[in-house]
C-alpha cells in the first residue's frame, strides 16, 4: 500500500462556517470583576495579550474597558499589570 504524502491527505481541524463563540456570553459565569484604573494604566497591552478571553478592549493601542459580556472573571489581567490598574472586585449575588 502507498502512503499519502502530507499535501494529499484530507484537510482537518478547520472550521468552515462563522464560529459560534460569539454567541455564548461567557461573562454569565463570573464571580469576581475586575475593575479597570485608566488614571494608572500606561497601555502596555501586556493584559491583552494574557486575557484567555479577549476581552480586555483596546482601541487605537490604548485599553478603553473590559468586555463584561465576554469576560470570565478569571483574575489574569489583574495578576499580569505592572502597574496595578485592574483590580478585582466581588460581584453581589
Ligand atoms: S497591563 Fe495594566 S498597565 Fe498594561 S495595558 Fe493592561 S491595565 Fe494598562
Ligand atoms: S478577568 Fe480574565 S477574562 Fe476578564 S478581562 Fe481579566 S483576564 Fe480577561
Amino acid at each position: 500500500m502507498k502512503l499519502k504524502t502530507w499535501k494529499e491527505l484530507e484537510e482537518g481541524g478547520v472550521v468552515r462556517n462563522t464560529p459560534t463563540s460569539p454567541q455564548y456570553k461567557t461573562g454569565d459565569w463570573r464571580i469576581k470583576t475586575p475593575l479597570f484604573s485608566e488614571s494608572d494604566c500606561t497601555h502596555c497591552l501586556i493584559c491583552f495579550l494574557y486575557c484567555p478571553d479577549s476581552a480586555i478592549k483596546v482601541k487605537l493601542g490604548k485599553v478603553i474597558g473590559i468586555d463584561l459580556d465576554y469576560c470570565k472573571g478569571c483574575g489574569i489581567c489583574a495578576n499580569v499589570c505592572p502597574k496595578g490598574a485592574i483590580s478585582m472586585k466581588e460581584e453581589e449575588i
